[in-house]
Parts: C-alpha cells; sequence; structure tokens
C-alpha cells in the first residue's frame, strides 16, 4: 500500500474496539483484501491496539499489531524495570522484565491456538516470539517510561480467499482483552518475576565483578552443563548427571546482591587447556562457557556459568569467504606469493578459516577466544618438532607458538579443549582435566611432565604477535536491494547470495538473525562512502541503546521477533558476505 494512505489510517481518530469486533462481522464472506480497512489504531478499554500491518492474502506472512499498555493501568512497580544498582545498565533488568513478560504470553498464544476449534481454515492465531533458554534483549516486548508495547503477529483468518470474520470478531472480543489482563501486574506470579529479574541483576553483576577479580570464566558449583540432548538447550536431567564442582584450590567465592554468596570455580586471564579422556565432558564445558556471554533464565543450569560479555568461540569454517584480514601473524608465504598482511579469498581451507576468524575476533574487541579441537583446524593449532623438521615450507605459524604472545600483546585469553597434544602444557597458566564429567586442577602434573619430556615449543614460541589493523567494509557492496530473508539461525539470503553463520557458534536465536539481516539494511543504507567497520558496528549498537531494536528496522515498521545480537556477531556476519568488499 502506498505510504500515504496507510499514513492516513493511522491519522484517523482512535476508533472504538467494539466497532472493530462489528466491523469484523460484518466483513464475514468478503474477500480477504477487506481486511486491510482495520489497520489503525482501536481503543480497548484498558490499551490501545495498533494494527500496524494487514497482511495481503491468507498465505502471506501474518499480519502485524501492537498492544500499548500504560503503567497507570499495568501497575508494574518501576524497580522492576528501572536501575536499582549504579552498577547495572538500565538494558539487563529491563530486558529482564520484557522477557519474562514475553515468555508469558508465548505460553499464552501457544494455548490459545491450542484450544482452537476453527479446524480446516488457515488463520486465527496469535503469536509472538518464543525467548529460548538464553534472556537477550527482544522487541517482543518493550518497557519505556509511560507504557509497555507488545508486538505480536495474527493471521486473519479465512476459508479459501474469503474472510472468516466470525473467527475474527472472537479473537478482537475475547482473546485480546484475555491477553491485555495476562500482562497487568495483578495477574502475575509476583514471586516468580522478582526471582527472574533478580537472577538476572545477579548473572550481570556477576559477569562485571569477574572481570575485576582478573577472571575471564567462572563456574558455580552445582551448575548443571550437559543438555537434555543434542537437540533441546534445556538442562540434562536424571540419575546421570553429574553437576559441576570446582577443585578445591580454584574456588572463588562471590556475594551477589540478591543471591548472596556463591562459589565456583575461576578462571583467570591467561592461557587455559581443558584436558581429558573422550567423551568426559570437555566439549560439554566448553560450549557452556561459550554461551557464558548471556544471561540464563533462572533453573537452566548454566545461570552462573559467566564467562566476558566478549568473549569468541573460533572454530573451522573452511569455504567462507574473507575479505582483505591481516592473517600474516599465523600464516605467511602461501604459495605463488599471495599476500597474507591483506588476504582475500572466496574459499578458506580449514586453516586460513581459523586464522581469519581469530584475526577478526581481535579486530572485533574479543577478549577471550574459545577453541575445541574437536571443531578446529589441526594444522592451525599444532605442528610438532618432527613436523617442523620433515616440512620446512609450511606458511602456517600454528596457534601454540602465538596464543601466549596474543595474550601478552592484545589482553586476549584463551581456554582450549585439548585432548590430543601435550605439546599445549608448555604455553598453558592452568591445566584442567575433565575425569568422569569431574574437573581436576592438573597443572602441577602438566609443568613436570613439560620438563620431564620436552616439546618444541619454546625453540619455535613466537616473542611478539604482531599488529591487528582496523579494516574498512564498502555499504554499497552489501546487496540489499534484492529479495532478502533471514532463514533460520545460521543462513541470511540476500538475493542470490547465501551467507553462512554456521560458524558463528554463540548465535542463540533466530531472532538474532533476523536483526543482523536488518543490520545489514541499515550498514548497506548509512553512507556510501566507506567506513571502519567497527565503526559502524558500535554506531548500530549505539541505536539499538537509544532505540531498541527496531531502531535497526525501517521507519515506522514495527517487527516483533528481534532479539539483539552482540557487536561480534554482527561483525562475524558482516565478515561473512561474500559480495562485501573490505580495505585492509
Ligand atoms: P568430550 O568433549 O570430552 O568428548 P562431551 O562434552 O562431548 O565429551 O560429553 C560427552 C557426553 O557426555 C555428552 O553426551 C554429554 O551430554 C554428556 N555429559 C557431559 N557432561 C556431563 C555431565 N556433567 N553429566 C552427565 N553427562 C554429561
Ligand atoms: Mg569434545
Amino acid at each position: 500500500m502506498p505510504l500515504s494512505r496507510k499514513k492516513q489510517r493511522f491519522d484517523q481518530a482512535v476508533r472504538l474496539n467494539d466497532e472493530l469486533v462489528n466491523r469484523l462481522e460484518q466483513m464475514n464472506g468478503k474477500p480477504y483484501p477487506a481486511y486491510r480497512d482495520l489497520e489503525g489504531c482501536w481503543k480497548y478499554p484498558s490499551s490501545l491496539l495498533f494494527i500496524d500491518h494487514v497482511q495481503n492474502d491468507p498465505y502471506a506472512p501474518p499480519s502485524r499489531l501492537r498492544l500499548r499498555i500504560e503503567h497507570a493501568t499495568a501497575k508494574f512497580p518501576s524497580s522492576l524495570y528501572s536501575t536499582r544498582h549504579l552498577w547495572c545498565s538500565i538494558y539487563p533488568i529491563s530486558a529482564a522484565a520484557d522477557n519474562y513478560l514475553t515468555r508469558i504470553v508465548s505460553v499464552f498464544s501457544t494455548e490459545t491456538s491450542k484450544s482452537s476449534n476453527w479446524h480446516g481454515t488457515k488463520g486465527g492465531d496469535l503469536s509472538i516470539d518464543k525467548p529460548g533458554q538464553q534472556v537477550l534483549e527482544r522487541s517482543s516486548i518493550t518497557l519505556d517510561q509511560e507504557s509497555f508495547n507488545i508486538l505480536f503477529t495474527y493471521g486473519f483468518p479465512a476459508q479459501g480467499g474469503t474472510i472468516l470474520g466470525d473467527k475474527a470478531a472472537e479473537t478482537f472480543r475475547t482473546t485480546i482483552p484475555r491477553l491485555i489482563s495476562n500482562l497487568l501486574y495483578e495477574t502475575q506470579n509476583k514471586e516468580e518475576l522478582k526471582a527472574f529479574i533478580e537472577s538476572i541483576e545477579d548473572q550481570e553483576y556477576h559477569r562485571q565483578k569477574i572481570k575485576e577479580s582478573g577472571l575471564v570464566a567462572f563456574v558455580a558449583n552445582g551448575a548443571v552443563l550437559p543438555r537434555a540432548s543434542g537437540a533441546s538447550d534445556k538442562p540434562m536431567k536424571g540419575d546421570h548427571l553429574v553437576k559441576f564442582h570446582s577443585p578445591k584450590d580454584l574456588e572463588h567465592v562471590f556475594t551477589l546482591p540478591n543471591r548472596g554468596e556463591i562459589r565456583g570455580i575461576g578462571i583467570p586471564a591467561g592461557i587455559t587447556l581443558i584436558a581429558g579422556g573422550g567423551f568426559h565432558g570437555k566439549s560439554t564445558l566448553l560450549n557452556a562457557l561459550a554461551y557464558g556471554c548471556y544471561n540464563h533464565v533462572p533453573g537452566d543450569g548454566r545461570d552462573f556459568v559467566v564467562t566476558s560479555s566478549d568473549c569468541v568461540a573460533v572454530r573451522g569454517d573452511d569455504g567462507r569467504s574473507i575479505g582483505s584480514v591481516d592473517i600474516s601473524p599465523f600464516i605467511s608465504n602461501l604459495p605463488g606469493g599471495t599476500l597474507t598482511t591483506s588476504f582475500s579469498t572466496t574459499n578458506a581451507s580449514g586453516s586460513t578459516s581459523m586464522a581469519a576468524g581469530v584475526m577478526e575476533a581481535l579486530e572485533l574487541g574479543a577478549d577471550l577466544l574459545l577453541f575445541d579441537e574437536d571443531t578446529c583446524a589441526t594444522n592451525f593449532l599444532i605442528r610438532d618438532r618432527r613436523m617442523q623438521r620433515l616440512i620446512s615450507s609450511d606458511p602456517i605459524t600454528p596457534l601454540i607458538f602465538k596464543v601466549r604472545a596474543m595474550f601478552k600483546d592484545h589482553g586476549c585469553s584463551s581456554i582450549l579443549v585439548i585432548g590430543g597434544c601435550g605439546d599445549y602444557c608448555d604455553v598453558a597458566d592452568l591445566v584442567l582435566e575433565m575425569r568422569d564429567y569431574s574437573c581436576y586442577n592438573i597443572t602441577e602434573n602438566a609443568r613436570r611432565i613439560a620438563v620431564e619430556i620436552p616439546s618444541g615449543v619454546p625453540e619455535f614460541e613466537a616473542r611478539t604477535f604482531g599488529v591487528i589493523p582496523q579494516r574498512q567494509l564498502h555499504p554499497s557492496s552489501i546487496p540489499v536491494n534484492v529479495k532478502t530473508s533471514a532463514r533460520g539461525l545460521t543462513a541470511i539470503q540476500l538475493g542470490e547470495e547465501t551467507v553462512n553463520l554456521f560458524a558463528l557458534v554463540q548465535l542463540a536465536h533466530e531472532s538474532q538473525t533476523r536483526a543482523i539481516l536488518n543490520a545489514f539494511r541499515r550498514i548497506r543504507a548509512s553512507t556510501d562512502s566507506k567506513v571502519v567497520l567497527n565503526g559502524i558496528l558500535s554506531q548500530l549498537q549505539e541505536m539499538m541503546d537509544r532505540g531498541g531494536l527496531n531502531a535497526l528496522t525501517e521507519e515506522g515498521h514495527f517487527d516483533g521477533f528481534l532479539a539483539r545480537p552482540r557487536l561480534l556477531e554482527l561483525g562475524m556476519a558482516v565478515n561473512r558476505i561474500r559480495s562485501a568488499v573490505f580495505e585492509g
């Protein structure tokens, strides 16, 4: 619809919800596009309902609706969404309240669609974004000083191409008022809501405190690290579960504002190795640490597994494109004299993808890198003395020779899962062993063995790491004037090009992927001249700080299915756009 016509509808006086219901009843049997007349603002006794966009036909993506409820009506105490402690920015607290309410509405909408008995027709379901185990800032419910807004979708019901007005009328007569009443403070489980918010507050506080104590990670005693299955992010239950316990000598104690004392392992900045036999829980620990950059819902089991918010899990991503990245700290003298100080390829190997992954993470400000031998290119991780002698022309300086210089020169720590290569004992500050899912400190033993069985590491270790240049991006090279879509968690379609985000292991929710697509559009629209990648990403973060996630969408377009990505995932995604042009 032309914007002007749409604008006219929104300029109309606010109409009453009774009229909405009457109109819908009168529309019964009419052709589907008649629903369009409903766009605009409708007044319910205790809130405003905005019908922002009505779908063109029953098979199109559902229509977008928004409810605005004044705080004077909903009566949520202001402490639930404002800063109670100076150390805590408003965002996590507000996000906690938003998330809690989104979860309430999500359950409500699932129950409503289950109980709906209109079979054989299309549409009729309300739906709101469904959060996972991580508590992310979302656009589904937003609290501001005067009111809060709930963004959801509704499939206007139809039989074939004709309007089922009675069915729609029923939704707006009974379901919407029930939804509103579900959102009032008086209908909430107040203890649960308070506990939810306090837990997020504690997790946020804790993340800050571990940093101040020189730690990069913390895992609470009693934490549940394994998940219910490979396909579920819910905690494992049952007799086989072994809860986490810190080795005594590595135990740290923190006092959190709400929960009080908490004990667990503190992993100091530096190089940490997680060793152990196969199937003993190494990757499970590392995965939990990777998600430790996010807050979790109470009861997740990882709610007090906390890592630096700038930690990046790096994995092999062969086949990806690389744009003008300086990978020379790891790779030089490539065959054919290819320059590695500004390295580009449309088809990276395992090792070049890892070198680029590390350099890009450092460029984006990572202060902790996580590596799991299961998903890393071995030749990027190590080369032993024999191979060193055998192959003299290998262009790769493996991570083992650089990992300490990376920490010394750039303050970036590493935690590595290595079960197969003892050479790493030479460079590790801390060596942990996972045995039968329990954690042991074996650092002294590792040191002793390193002396007894020398490796070639001291001979080849680099003294300096090298520089980390800030690249520039040409925003106009991002193709967005084509058909674009976010496809699940790990793919974004830009016309013909599929941006593969499979290696972004810390991407936690599909709504983050949708937000990344919106960010691509924003970057494309920002300027025609080249920009520093980090600069433009910081600008996007500031926009989200100020205007929430819908600051990323087009003016006047409200999308309730967005969750905030970290600057790191945004950058990693831009780095994987094949057509994007960078300058090193
Ligand atoms: P590794 O990386 O050491 O080979 P994984 O971390 O992949 O081992 O774990 C192997 C299996 O053990 C997985 O199925 C995982 O769910 C399970 N597991 C991991 N940690 C625990 C635990 N603490 N309690 C029970 N089962 C666990
Ligand atoms: Mg493993």
